[in-house]
């Protein structure tokens, strides 16, 4: 790992992170882009930006979120000190809502006229409707018909919140078709609307805007770490969906080469399993998708494979491509961790210390609870809880029979 590059300038002017990123983009969609690549670099060199934005992560989102130490979870496992970074305490109960806030008021300083995203399991769509109601701009979110039926506590929050839902029948009803209906609807106009990507993955900007957004996880995770134990912690996990929890929280460790960053990614029923995990950089193969190169899950035939979690927020058969480059140079390991795992660490952080995680947070706790016992009490896990279950807790208790 020696001879590492300077993760400060990263994206080049392209987009790439290594070979990883990019615009693979129509002629027509790589303006749009560049325009918002030019309005983001605008924005965030205007001092009322940077105020307007730290003010709301402070009086509307409730940062900094604290860290807590885990101790009867700690004790319990009998080796390291395990942390939490309480991204479920922010309103609206995850990190989402940091970049959300980012592209609205991005979206507001544009003049777009309308914000259009789509949802699998409703929590991107919710932290954008909240960022919408706030900043004043209308918001159009597609979802499955099948996501609907199953998702009703958010989809409920959606109409509350004022945003359009556009329901998605076409095909499987779900996740892959409400991107392509929202897409579409993008297409008919991408001077007036801004689609609001909801990880650090598509084209460039994105992977970019959603990870300088996200960073603030890892800023103040670092600086409370080092006032509270005069150290940095020696292991930062975080779980991987399309990995913007985990970029917000690496990218203030990435120059820290005693810290080891930890990628969780789903394994599903299994990695073995073809089409039952999203272990994407565990098993995947650099490839492309959504208009950038990344490590992909993919058929023979090339197309995206079918994947699968028990947490709906981490089943995307790609992946951002910062995390495919840090993979290559080793600065991040990418483990996995079984649905079964998940479950177990679901149901142990709610008994042990009365926190009841996100399932995708749940997997980030699964990795420190297999890694805990194998380290000395007085090393250091700190792992970030990208946020609260609620949403999961009707499916966890019918899953367990409780
Ligand atoms: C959406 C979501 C994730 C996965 O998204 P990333 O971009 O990988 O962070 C993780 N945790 C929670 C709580 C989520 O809502």
């Amino acid at each position: 790992m020696n001879a590492l590059p300077a993760f400060s300038s990263m994206p080049d002017e392209q987009g790439f992170f290594g070979p990883y990123g990019g615009q693979l983009v129509p002629p027509h969609l790589k303006q749009a882009m560049d325009d918002i690549n030019v309005a983001y670099a605008q924005i965030t060199q205007r001092q009322d930006f940077q105020d307007e934005l730290a003010d709301l992560f402070a009086d509307y989102v409730g940062r900094p979120s604290p860290i807590f130490h885990a101790k009867r979870l700690s004790a319990q496992l009998g080796g390291a000190q395990i942390h939490l970074k309480r991204e479920d305490l922010n309103h609206t109960g995850a990190h989402k809502i940091n970049h959300c806030l980012g592209e609205a008021l991005l979206a507001r300083f544009m003049g777009k006229k309308k914000v259009i995203a789509e949802t699998g399991a409703g929590q991107h769509g919710v932290a954008l409707a909240t960022a919408c109601a706030l900043v004043g701009i209308p918001c159009e979110i597609h979802m499955g018909q099948v996501d609907i039926e199953k998702e009703h506590p958010n989809v409920t929050k959606m109409r509350i919140l004022g945003c359009k839902l556009v329901p998605v029948t076409r095909g499987a009803a779900t996740l892959k078709e409400a991107v392509d209906s929202a897409f579409d609807e993008y297409l008919t106009n991408p001077t007036d609307y801004l689609y609001a990507i909801g990880s650090v993955v598509g084209p460039h900007p994105f992977p970019m805007m959603v990870r300088d957004f996200q960073s603030i996880i890892g800023r103040e995770a670092r600086e409370q770490f080092l006032a509270k134990h005069g150290r940095l912690p020696d292991y930062v996990s975080a779980c991987v969906g399309g990995g913007s929890n985990a970029m917000g929280m690496f990218t203030a460790f990435l120059n820290d080469a005693g810290v080891q960053l930890v990628g969780v990614e789903p394994a599903g029923e299994g990695v073995d399993q073809p089409g039952r995990h999203a272990a994407t950089l565990s098993v995947g193969k650099p490839g492309e998708i959504h208009g950038m190169k990344c490590y992909v899950l993919e058929n023979a035939d090339g197309t995206p494979a079918a994947v699968h979690s028990i947490a709906s927020g981490l089943d995307y058969p790609g992946v951002g491509p910062q995390h495919s480059y840090l993979k290559d140079l080793g600065r991040v390991q990418y483990q996995s961790v079984t649905d079964k795992e998940c479950l177990n660490a679901f149901m142990t952080l709610s008994r042990v210390e009365g926190i009841i995680p996100a399932l995708e947070s749940a997997h980030a706790v699964a990795w420190a609870m297999r890694q805990a016992p194998q380290l000395g009490a007085d090393q250091h896990i700190l792992v970030n809880l990208s946020g609260r279950g609620d949403k999961d807790a009707d499916y966890v208790a019918k899953a367990l029979g409780l």
